[in-house]
């Protein structure tokens, strides 16, 4: 376990490093930016020794994995992010262990955070995930709404019992016009977060970038990056 704990720490300490260049070289303050990291398909005692190491934000994409995992580390300082597509039916229990929820991106899905959050008696922060490869069917691949689809959603939102309208979310797409251009991509993100800004003041964060390109999304402005691989280790598994 020491050795686990040594390795996440020297990978940790990499992440630190490039994201205190990444912001030096964008002329931004490296409080400008938060770090969260993907603890997707690994253990809760590697969660353990994030917190023990000073992480306060950690991320997960899957409910059946997440919630034994956030039980199991109710007793730490943290906070739960969830980022992967989620289904109504798994909402009641996200709504238990998360204090936000990056992959808001339709309205039944704001329908049913809404209830449960108020059933709950808790306050659940929102990001709009956006997709900026959606096809016509105005959704991408991997979740999200076009950017078409931002300003009702974020309205509804709002408005909704129960729910916080944080901001906005993108993974650089894979496929369309961003394929393979990440700057570009997370800066149209920037744009489309001034224009949410302009009707909702306080969804201010920018949530963008991962292990293979956090310096890009820093320099566009993100305010939050999502980690895994580069702290944890390459997943045993997808998810
Ligand atoms: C897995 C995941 C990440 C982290 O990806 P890495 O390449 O491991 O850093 C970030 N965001 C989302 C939505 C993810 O599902």
């Amino acid at each position: 376990m020491t050795d686990r704990r040594d390795h996440i720490a020297a990978n940790l300490a990499k992440v630190e490093d490039r994201i205190a260049a990444a912001c030096a070289a964008a002329g931004r303050k490296r409080e400008e930016v938060t770090l969260i990291v993907v603890t997707k398909t690994y253990p809760a005692s590697d969660v353990r020794i994030l917190s023990e190491l000073g992480v306060r934000h950690v991320a997960e994409n899957r409910d059946q994995d997440a919630a034994p995992k956030a039980a199991a580390c109710s007793d730490l300082p943290l906070s739960w992010h969830f980022v992967g597509q989620l289904q109504t039916n798994k909402v009641r229990s996200v709504v238990g262990y998360a204090d936000l929820v990056q992959s808001v991106d339709r309205s039944k899905l704001v329908t049913a955070l809404s209830k449960e959050a108020v059933r709950a008696g808790r306050e659940v922060g929102c990001l709009i995930q956006v997709a900026l490869d959606a096809g016509a069917s105005g959704r991408g691949e991997r979740g999200g709404v076009a950017p078409e689809g931002i300003e009702e959603l974020g309205d509804l939102v709002a408005s909704a019992p129960g729910l916080r309208l944080d901001g906005l979310m993108t993974v650089a797409p894979l496929t369309g016009e961003y394929a393979g251009r990440q700057r570009a991509a997370f800066e149209r993100l920037m744009d489309l977060s001034t224009d949410l800004r302009r009707a909702h003041p306080a969804a201010t964060m920018v949530s963008a970038g991962m292990s293979a390109d956090l310096e890009e999304a820093v320099a566009a402005g993100a305010t939050h990056v999502r980690v895994g691989t580069a702290v944890l280790g390459v997943r045993p598994r997808l998810g």
